[in-house]
């Protein structure tokens, strides 16, 4: 049995967008009228509605989120044990 997805409701939109100063979550663009509301854990993965949970991103940037998670989920195990040295290292 699945849950229903509900819209999320305008004024967590509102809020979010204040929150966040009208800027993308992630590249810090202007959000104008056209901005994803992106949840840090998935709703098919019991991630909520509630603000804690939620950003708003620019389409670009979500459109990445999803693809960079995909391809961890597509990494082997061993894959992800190494270690990646920080960038200028
Ligand atoms: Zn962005
Ligand atoms: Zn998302």
């Amino acid at each position: 049995m699945s849950r229903n997805r509900k819209p999320i409701p305008g004024y967590v939109k509102a809020e979010l967008k204040r929150r966040q100063w009208g800027l993308c979550a992630k590249c810090m663009f202007p959000l104008g009228s056209i901005y994803h509301v992106h949840h840090d854990v998935p709703y098919s993965e019991g991630g909520t509605d509630n603000l804690d949970n939620l950003e708003l991103v620019c389409p670009n940037c979500h459109m990445k989120i999803h693809t960079q998670r995909n391809l961890e989920n597509y990494k082997s195990d061993r894959e992800k044990k190494m270690v990646i040295p920080p960038l200028g290292f």
